[in-house]
């Protein structure tokens, strides 16, 4: 089967307690690539400036991510700087440059028209609606977004959303957009905007699907060192669509085992700086941690009363 995703691919600058780093690769669809491309093979839809590695680009064309959708304008690559408190669950942004991304229009290269799955990774609701009418309908459209769209793009937002079977936001992201604080009153706001199914994810607590009646959780991998969570999100996505890619498209069942596979990658992910870690993490690994998973989560049913 066929991923495509479109979203930022950047720079990022980014201050954790635990250290800094200037100018690292990042972007949503960066790490979504990064992660689903263990998986799967994605297309990738973004736009880099003159000053992007090509190393890079050939990086991740070696893990069979198509980057005919990558398109290198004259400009600066967009540029996100962040900073995170001892609470790693929330990031302060410090600055958002779009650079090239102001001026971008997606075309999407006749290839990749047809795609199974789409993800709309966080960028500018003015473009992900822009390339989900480049495709014939695909059998899932997720998408992703944050504060900065939420509250700058409402109504474009809102009008993307109409077309989305799953929408993945943080806690923080689903309150604000819904109104509502309480997070399954907020699933359950945010379905009636259009997606189906609504993935919160909850960054150190896991991630919680709501469906028409009913809730999945996975928690997240417990783990000692978290060193930046940088991506986490994106991570996340791009092991669940990944995991619906490969093993057969979205249904109860392959759902909850996704939902598992993108916590497992989200956990690799954060334990370096940028997407370092993915890079030296095998299928073998993320099996290993799935099956721990299974091990943490496992209980009996209670003896009956009598
Ligand atoms: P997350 O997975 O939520 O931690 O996303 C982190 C990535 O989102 C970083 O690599 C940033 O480059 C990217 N990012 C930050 N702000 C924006 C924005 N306004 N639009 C698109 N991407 C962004």
């Amino acid at each position: 089967m066929t991923l495509l995703v479109v979203g930022s691919v950047a720079f990022d600058s980014v201050q954790t307690p635990f250290g800094k780093k200037e100018r690292v690769l990042g972007g949503s669809a960066n790490f979504f690539s990064m992660s689903a491309s263990l998986l799967t093979r994605v297309q990738l839809v973004g736009v880099i400036g003159e000053d992007f590695p090509e190393d890079h680009v050939g990086y991740l064309q070696q893990r069979g991510v198509d980057t005919a959708g990558l398109t290198r304008v004259p400009g600066r690559t967009f540029h996100w700087r962040g900073r995170y408190e001892y609470d790693l669950n929330e990031a302060h942004t410090l600055e958002t440059q779009l650079n090239v991304f102001a001026d971008f229009r997606p075309n999407l290269p006749e290839a990749f028209r047809r795609p199974d799955h789409l993800f709309l990774a966080n960028i500018d609701p003015e473009l992900q609606a822009l390339v989900l009418e480049q495709v014939t309908r695909p059998k899932l459209v997720a998408l992703d977004t944050m504060n900065y769209w939420i509250s700058g793009k409402r109504q474009a937002l809102l009008k993307v959303l109409r077309d989305v079977d799953v929408l993945f936001v943080n806690d923080a992201e689903a309150r604000q957009l819904s109104g509502e604080h309480n997070v399954v009153k907020a699933g359950a706001a945010i379905r009636k905007m259009g997606p189906r199914t609504v993935i919160i994810k909850r960054g150190e607590y896991g991630a919680l699907m709501l469906e028409h009646g009913t809730a999945f959780y996975v928690p997240a991998y417990p783990l000692e060192d978290v060193f930046d969570p940088t991506g986490a999100g994106d991570t996340f996505a791009g092991g669940v669509m990944g995991a619906l890619d490969r093993w057969g498209g979205f249904n109860t069942q392959t759902a909850r085992q996704a939902m598992v596979v993108g916590g497992v990658l989200a956990s690799f992910v954060v334990e370096d700086f940028s997407f370092d870690r993915l890079r030296t993490t095998s299928l073998e690994d993320v099996q290993r941690r799935y099956a721990d998973l299974r091990q943490f989560t496992d209980f009996k049913d209670l003896p009956t009363a009598d």
